[in-house]
C-alpha cells in the first residue's frame, strides 16, 4: 500500500499514507552530530560481533534506567534494527518443527521469520482490547512448543499489555519451560502510565525471557538500522555466532551514534506528547464514524478501527478480502493508503498509522468519513 500510495504521489495526486510504519519526525540533532563525528574520527571498521563494548554497555544503562533490568555487555547484543535481533532470536531458538505462539492481530514479520526457521507459528486469541487471552495460549500449548512472542505496545492494534497478563504470560512460560521473546521497539509512545517490560516481572520472568528493544522509533532512526537483544548469556552468545557468519556487526558509524541517543532523553517526551495529541484527534474522528468501532490505543502509532460495520462491509462482494478491498477502494476513491488488517491476522480490521503531521491526519479523517457515507 506505502509503495501504491507513492507511485500516485508520483503521478500527481493528492494522497494522504496512513500506511507508514516509521515516525516522520526527524533524528534528533545531538544524534546526528555524533554521526558525523564518527566519521570524521575514522570510526569506519569492523567492530566486535555484538558491538562496542561502549554501547552495550550504553544499552545496559538504558535497561536498568528505563525498564529496571539488570543485563550486563556480555548479555546484550546489537543488531541490524530490531528486526534483525528478533531473526537472529528465533535463529537461535527454534527447531524445526517447533511450534511458536503469535497473539492475534500480530506484526505481520513474525510468522514468516517463524517459517523461515523452520518452525509453525500457532495463533491464539485477544480480547475485545486485543490482550492476549492465557487461557488459549495455555490450550494451545504442545510438547512442541518453544516460544510466545509478545509485542506491547502492539503493533497494529495500539494495546499495551496490563502488568497482570505480562505475570500471567512469565507465569505459564515458566511452567511450561518455554521462552518468551518480548517485542518493546514502541516503549516510548505509551501514553497512559508506563511501559513495563516482561523481564522486570521476577528473576524467574527474566530468565525466560529475550528482551527486544532498538532506536528506530524512540528516535526516529529507522534508517541507522539498529536494535538489540537482552537475553542469558548463552543466547547472546549463541546469537552473535549466527551473526557472526552473517551480517558481522552492525555499522560502526551508527553504533558510535546510538551511544548519544541512548545518553540523552530530551526529546523523547515531546515527540509523546505529539503521538498523543495525534492519536486523540483519530479516536475523535472516527467516534463520529457510522459502522466504525475502535478500541482506543494506548500506545505505539497506530490505530485499528473495525470496519466490519459498516455500509462497504454489507455491500461489498463477498468473494474478495474485506480489509483488502477497503483499502483498495479507499485509494481509489479518496486517495487515502491504510493497511488491510488481513496481513495482521485480521479480516475485519484496518491499520492506520498517525506518523503524520495533525493537519494531515484531519484531511485524511474526512476523506475516510466521506468513502464511509
Ligand atoms: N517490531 C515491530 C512490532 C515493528 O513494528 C517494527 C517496525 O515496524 C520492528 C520490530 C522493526 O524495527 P526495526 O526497524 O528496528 O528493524
Amino acid at each position: 500500500m506505502d509503495a501504491k500510495a507513492k507511485s500516485l504521489r508520483a503521478r500527481g495526486y493528492n494522497v494522504i499514507n496512513f500506511g507508514v510504519g516509521e515516525p516522520d519526525l526527524y533524528t534528533p540533532n545531538n544524534v546526528k552530530k555524533e554521526t558525523i563525528e564518527a566519521v570524521r574520527k575514522n570510526f569506519t571498521k569492523y567492530t566486535n560481533v555484538m558491538g562496542t563494548i561502549e554501547l552495550r554497555e550504553a544499552i545496559a544503562k538504558k535497561l536498568k534506567r528505563d525498564n529496571r533490568l539488570d543485563y550486563t555487555a556480555s548479555e546484550i547484543i546489537v543488531s541490524n534494527g530490531a528486526k534483525h535481533s528478533l531473526y537472529n532470536a528465533m535463529l537461535a531458538t527454534i527447531n524445526p518443527g517447533d511450534e511458536v505462539i503469535i497473539p492475534n492481530p500480530y506484526w505481520v514479520t513474525y510468522p514468516y521469520q517463524v517459517k523461515l526457521c523452520g518452525g509453525k507459528p500457532v495463533f491464539t486469541k485477544t480480547d475485545e482490547k486485543f490482550i492476549p487471552i492465557v487461557d488459549d495460549i495455555c490450550n494451545k500449548i504442545t510438547k512442541k512448543t518453544k516460544l510466545i512472542v509478545i509485542n506491547t505496545p502492539n503493533n497494529p492494534t495500539g494495546a499495551v499489555y496490563p502488568e497482570k497478563i505480562l505475570r500471567e504470560l512469565a507465569n505459564i512460560a515458566m511452567d511450561n519451560k518455554l521462552i518468551i521473546i518480548s517485542d518493546e521497539i514502541y516503549e516510548k509512545m505509551t501514553y497512559e502510565g508506563r511501559h513495563r517490560s516482561i523481564a522486570s516481572i521476577s528473576n524467574e520472568a527474566k530468565d525466560c525471557t529475550i528482551t527486544i528493544n532498538g532506536l528506530s522509533k524512540s528516535h526516529s532512526m529507522t534508517g541507522y538500522r539498529i536494535g538489540y537483544a537482552a537475553g542469558s548469556e548463552n543466547l547472546a552468545n549463541a546469537m552473535a555466532r549466527i551473526q557472526s557468519h552473517t551480517t558481522s556487526s552492525i555499522s560502526s558509524i551508527t553504533q558510535y551514534a546510538a551511544i548519544e541517543a541512548l545518553r540523552d532523553n530530551r526529546g523523547i517526551a515531546a515527540m509523546r506528547s505529539t503521538f498523543k495529541r495525534r492519536r486523540d484527534i483519530i479516536v475523535k474522528g472516527f467516534s463520529k464514524m457510522q459502522g466504525i468501532s475502535m478500541v482506543k490505543p494506548g500506545g505505539a502509532f497506530y490505530a485499528f478501527p473495525n470496519i466490519s460495520e459498516t455500509a462497504f462491509a454489507r455491500q461489498r462482494k463477498q468473494s474478495k478480502s474485506l480489509s483488502d478491498s477497503f483499502a483498495e477502494q479507499l485509494l481509489e476513491k479518496e486517495k487515502v493508503a491504510v493497511i488491510p488488517g488481513i496481513s495482521f491476522g485480521s479480516d475485519k480490521h484496518v491499520r492506520i498509522s498517525y506518523a503524520v503531521n495533525d493537519n494531515t491526519i484531519k484531511e485524511g479523517m474526512e476523506r475516510i468519513s466521506r468513502f464511509l457515507s
